[in-house]
């Protein structure tokens, strides 16, 4: 892990960068460029792309340019150019006036190739296609020489010039550049510069039936533009020697090109034919489906420009391709969205709860704060009367041990209002199904606090029920059931594994007043539940329409499954009792993780740090025990219980150490005294020994 939260860290390109400045290379200058082709919606593996040529750019006191490699009007839209922009935009990003297109370039690319034949680097191809393919070998064969290679100059300027002059229809002829069809890098041979296609371009109409490859437009337009660090994908290292081909022939600007690896994020597929196809193939609703990984379908989902700039941040980049868990990406939702997102009550499955000891006509308002982390967002009013309503999930009639909610005879806290408990149960006179919870409130614990400090261990969430307004909630799961669907088993479509439940949409929906009319795009975190925002497309003022962006950390649900003894139960209660309330159990929550596998959040909810050992001795009575205490940089010392006597008979070496201490640990009275936490060790067979770290680290420090 790195230090990315504290200093940006240099990754390999900008250490390059930073060579090639402190070099003076170009003046000292540093000029990026992000170039998407208008061919589809932009994902979240541009976004790794935008924030690293426009953050580099920033960063270098440079410039980043917007330039569309517009090459192939057959794919290319207007739609895409506008979607395109906005999400830059949206990311955080001004091109200012340096918005460029491939095509403006088109007369220079065609003064280019002119000049490449001329100096006997091109010629016109009469070959096919397939014919072409065949003639140019493979891997370990090498290619053979088109029978049109050696045309002479003035013959190869005439049909070059016949082919602009819309003279051939297309495919009936290429130009390709005379390099070398013996070369091992099957970019170098022979490539095709222009083919004829008589279909017309979304920005220079019909003026070109003839258009430049990517190959021959890409380095060329960077060149012009004065890039001065050109960065890409992996996949363009085999195409760095044609470019640096053009650069020399050609005698024009060279930028220098550096690739990184793309971003792979589980359970989705970024490749942009892919996307496309699920949404031509009616798969998703369309390019901005909040299932989707492209930008605008992430936005509508509710994922922040903060978050995703976070997140990029976070995965850096690096030259080796790897596949990034997408909890991280949730994870710094999750850390954005806590700070800023109103927290709100929202029922999804009501069930039916009167208080029978609460006065028929009786309304009264209790506050309610809107975000704990944030006081100066200030608080609400919400109403509380007779007959409410709760979360079906939160009620078991018969209920297993640990089950600190609502049952039979059990007394739960309403969130911010009372305690009650359930006296009886209405059921279905056919069905048998609970439809009614009859219950009494204790008038003592308005707030949600009682005099007596009797502890209730459940909080619920509720909605009045004649002041709730309806809504339509909608539970998205990932898209894809495997961590990597673009890598599906021989022959098998990557559609077919397609989540079926990756949206669930719920109805009849509870939700407080105060979320009336909600503005579109807005973020709320509904208690208990996760993260919400108001949907762009379907919203109306009449029926609320949102999205789940994101669940809370799900602790029951996965304890309830993995811990029969209930022990981890109690503890996880408490961490969240801190945050208020615990999560109810999640349906379609978190990537399902391995049996052995936690998500980041879990681990991140671990608290490492420095501590320097200051006292070490042994403990009368205990064989495995040590005693340490520990400077946590706290202004006092902890006192740690630490299996690792065997290792250390003599302990009092470990004074001075430097060691990691997990310090939000419950503290454990034990019979030696209070264990404030636990020093973490290496062990193997028959070894066993403290983990201590080295540097410049002072005590309190975070271990990442
Ligand atoms: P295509 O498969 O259609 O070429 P592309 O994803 O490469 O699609 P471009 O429009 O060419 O799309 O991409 C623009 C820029 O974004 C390129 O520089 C490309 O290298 C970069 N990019 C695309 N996908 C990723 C990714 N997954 N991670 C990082 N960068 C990416
Ligand atoms: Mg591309």
């Amino acid at each position: 892990m790195s230090s990315a939260e504290s200093a940006p860290s240099l990754d390999f390109i900008r250490a390059i960068i930073t060579e090639d400045v402190k070099a003076n290379k170009n003046g000292g200058r540093v000029h990026t460029r992000f170039p998407p082709e208008p061919n589809g919606y932009l994902h979240i593996g541009h976004a790794k792309s935008i924030c690293l040529n426009f953050g580099v750019a920033k960063e270098f006191g440079g410039l980043c340019n917007l330039r569309f490699d517009d090459t192939n009007p057959t794919k290319e839209e207007e739609e895409y150019v506008a979607s395109i922009k906005e999400d830059v935009r949206w990311l955080g990003f001004d091109w200012e006036d340096r918005l460029y297109y491939a095509s403006d370039y088109f007369d220079r690319l065609y003064e280019f190739a002119l000049q490449l034949i001329r100096d006997g680097k091109a010629y016109v191809c009469g070959l096919g296609p397939e014919e072409i393919r065949a003639y140019r070998g493979t891997l370990t064969d090498p290619g053979r020489d088109s029978p049109y290679r050696n045309r002479p100059v003035e013959e190869n300027l005439t049909l070059f010039e016949r082919m602009r002059a819309g003279e051939f229809e297309d495919g009936a002829c290429v130009l390709r550049a005379k390099i070398d069809m013996a070369s091992p890098n099957l970019n170098m041979r022979d490539p095709v510069l222009y083919r004829v296609l008589h279909t017309p371009h979304q920005r220079t109409g019909t003026k070109w039936c003839i258009y430049p490859m990517y190959d021959f437009t890409h380095g060329q337009s960077d060149s012009i533009e004065g890039i001065t660090h050109s960065l890409c994908t992996l996949e363009f290292e085999d195409h760095r020697p044609l470019y640096d081909w053009f650069i020399r022939e050609l005698q024009i600007f060279a930028p220098r090109q550096i690739e990184f690896a793309r971003l792979n994020l589980s359970y989705t597929v970024m490749s942009k034919r892919k996307l496309l196809e699920l949404v031509r193939g009616g798969h998703v609703s369309g390019w901005n489906d909040p299932r989707m990984p492209t930008l605008s379908g992430m936005r509508r989902r509710g994922y922040t420009a903060t978050a995703i700039r976070d997140f990029c941040d976070r995965i850096g980049v690096a030259k080796k391709e790897s596949m990034v868990d997408i909890g991280l990406l949730d994870h710094c939702l999750r850390e954005d969205l806590n700070l800023r997102a109103l927290r709100r009550m929202a029922v999804l499955h009501p069930l039916r709860v009167v208080i029978d000891n609460y006065p028929e006509d009786q309304v009264e308002y209790l506050d309610a704060e809107n975000n704990p982390e944030d006081p100066a967002m200030g608080s609400r009013q919400i109403p509380f009367s007779r007959v409410l309503y709760i979360e079906q999930e939160d009620f078991r009639e018969d209920p297993p041990k640990k089950y600190f909610r609502l049952a039979p005879g059990q007394e739960v806290r309403l969130k911010h209002a009372f305690y009650i408990t359930c006296e009886r149960v209405v059921k279905d006179e056919t069905t048998a199904a609970v439809i009614e919870l009859r219950c009494t409130y204790d008038p003592n614990t308005r707030g949600g606090w009682s005099q007596d400090g009797r502890r209730v261990k459940g909080t619920l969430h509720w909605v009045s029920a004649a002041h709730a307004i309806e809504a339509e909630v909608r539970l998205y799961d990932h898209l894809f059931v495997t961590p990597n669907p673009a890598d599906p088993k021989e022959g098998a479509d990557f559609t077919s594994l397609l989540n079926p439940k990756s949206i669930e949409t719920v109805t009849s929906c509870k939700i407080e007043p105060s979320l009336a009319a909600p503005d579109p795009g807005a973020h709320f975190q509904f208690l208990r539940l996760g993260y919400f925002c108001v949907d762009v497309v379907d919203s109306t003022v009449d029926r609320p329409v949102f999205n789940r962006t994101a669940t809370l950390r799900d602790s029951w649900a996965k304890i309830e499954k993995t811990r029969p003894d209930g022990d981890m139960t109690a503890k996880a209660r408490q961490s969240e009792d801190r945050k208020g309330v615990a999560p109810v159990d999640g349906k379609c929550g978190e990537a399902a993780p391995g049996e052995n596998e936690i998500t980041i959040d879990d681990f991140a909810r671990i608290d490492l740090r420095v501590g320097v050992v200051r006292e070490a001795g042994l403990v009368k009575g205990a064989k495995k025990l040590i005693r340490l205490m520990v400077d946590l940089g706290e202004g006092r010392l902890r006192q740690i219980f630490s299996g690792i006597r065997s290792a250390y008979a003599d302990p009092e070496i470990l004074v001075g150490k430097k060691v990691i201490v997990v310090v939000n640990l419950k503290p454990r009275q034990m019979s030696f005294g209070l264990s404030e936490g636990m020093v973490l060790a290496g062990v193997g067979d028959d070894r066993l020994g403290i983990a201590t770290v080295e540097g410049d680290l002072l005590p309190g420090d975070k271990v990442m």
